[in-house]
């Protein structure tokens, strides 16, 4: 119900919001264990739980409809809420992904089914746990772990289901999307890609260079956003490679569960083959970092370059600690490279020159772009993907709007 409680679910959701900030360090560790991120990142992702919660909280007293001028009587329109929201989630960052879908539904007035990914399901418990401690009652917020064609698949053809959210492959998405037309059912896609990292020639090139591997390589490059489709101007090609180099070698990679290290293991071993798949024999390795002995499924962070921009290793999405290098002309010619794919979700632009930087910012077909950072995400801006990155937005100001349907009620007042 979407009046009398506004001030009642507000409060749930700061107190939800402060049982995940109590329980961080614990979040955080277990996200470790779950999926192999670094403890700095996973600090991180509890953290944003913890906000994401706190910035919908102040939704439900908000969420005021209009009053339209009509003749004859009285115009108002309702956000009411749709019912029951499916959420399902990827093993790649399993609390902020979940929350970003949750804490607006839940704000907005509807109750959520999550489904965590199979791989990646602990966190996903100990938040619905943390949910009851505040207060939230049983049934509001229901975690149901299982496998995606049995659990999630039946979430996306349950005719109680209202709405789904849904971050993943292009492949899955493709198919959900098919299979919510069933019942029209509302649809949020967080789909693949393949990103931009443009590098003009008068860029700060010592800068560009020292922030690509971490543009690229956070979460050991299973990251939508990873800017991994690295395109550099000709002119400083080869001097943009000489300062990459010391960048990813001295890359950290090690135990994620040690303070300072920059990149954990993949996910699973099946992971970590198809990542190797891009890298066969004889690819065109320009240099790697290490990797620790030991159990993990590890994968060194890799430099393709030379690479023809027509490969499948710079045209695929990898989700894994590889990337290619390749030249451009100018302008018009990073453009075309940049969107030459099926994907759209982020890029990044560095250089000194800010008209390049906005006209480039507004050619390349992308959600999120930054320029001279490769920074996508913060809970106050919208998030999400062009083409086929997917559908909607997620986060900030407008988010709430599509966990609700606008109601409009006109009432006569003439006898
Ligand atoms: P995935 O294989 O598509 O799985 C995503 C979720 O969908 C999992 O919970 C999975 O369950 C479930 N699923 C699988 N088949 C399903 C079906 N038939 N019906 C309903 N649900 C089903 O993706 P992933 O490998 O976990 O994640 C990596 C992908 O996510 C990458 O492509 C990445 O780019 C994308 N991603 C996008 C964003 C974004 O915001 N745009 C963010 C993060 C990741 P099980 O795993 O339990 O089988
Ligand atoms: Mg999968």
């Amino acid at each position: 119900m979407a009046g009398g409680g506004a001030g009642d679910r507000a409060r749930l959701l700061r107190r939800f919001a402060d049982a995940v900030d109590a329980d961080l360090e614990n979040l955080a560790r277990l996200e470790v264990a779950n999926a192999g991120h670094t403890i700095g990142n996973a600090r991180w992702e509890a953290g944003n739980v913890r906000d994401v919660l706190n910035y919908y909280a102040a939704t439900p007293e908000r969420l005021a409809g209009a009053q339209i001028p009509v003749a004859g009587g009285v115009d108002i329109t309702f956000h009411e809420p749709i019912g029951v929201v499916g959420v399902i989630a990827p093993w790649n960052f399993p609390m902020p992904i979940a929350s970003w879908g949750v804490a607006p539904a839940l704000a907005t007035g509807n109750t959520v089914v999550l489904k965590p990914a199979e791989l990646t399901p602990l966190t996903a418990l100990r938040l619905a746990e943390l949910a009851l401690d505040a207060g939230i009652p049983e049934g509001v917020f229901t975690v149901l772990p299982g496998a995606g064609p049995v659990v999630g698949q039946r979430l996306v053809d349950h005719p109680g289901v209202g709405k789904i959210v849904f971050t993943g492959s292009t492949r899955v998405g493709k198919k959900i999307m098919a299979d919510c037309a069933a019942g029209v059912k509302r649809l949020t896609l967080e789909l693949g890609g393949k990103n931009a990292n443009i590098v003009f020639a008068d860029a700060d090139l010592e800068k560009a260079a020292a922030a690509a591997p971490g543009g690229a390589f956070d979460n050991a490059g299973q990251d939508c956003c990873s800017r991994s489709r690295v395109l550099v101007q000709r002119e400083v090609y080869d001097r943009f490679l000489e300062l990459l180099e010391p960048a990813v070698t001295s890359f950290r990679v090690g135990d994620p569960a040690e303070e300072g290290v920059q990149m954990g293991p993949l996910i699973s071993a099946a992971h970590r083959d198809a990542v190797a798949g891009y890298v066969p024999d004889g690819a065109p390795v320009a240099f790697r970092g290490e990797t620790p002995d030991g159990p993990g499924f590890w994968y060194p962070p890799t430099v393709l370059a030379p690479v023809d921009p027509g490969e499948r290793a710079a045209t695929e999405e990898i989700f894994g600690p590889v990337i290619t290098v390749v030249p451009f002309t100018d302008e018009a010619d990073a453009i075309r490279l940049a969107n030459d794919t099926s994907y759209g979700l982020s890029a990044s632009i560095w250089t000194r020159d800010l008209g390049c930087a906005l006209r480039v910012s507004r050619a390349v077909e992308a959600g999120n772009l930054s320029v001279n950072s490769h920074s996508s995400v913060r809970y106050w801006t919208p998030f999400g993907g062009v083409k086929q990155s997917g559908l909607g937005r997620e986060l900030g100001p407008d988010a709430v709007t599509a966990f609700t349907e606008t109601k409009n009620l006109f009432i006569a007042t003439e006898d």
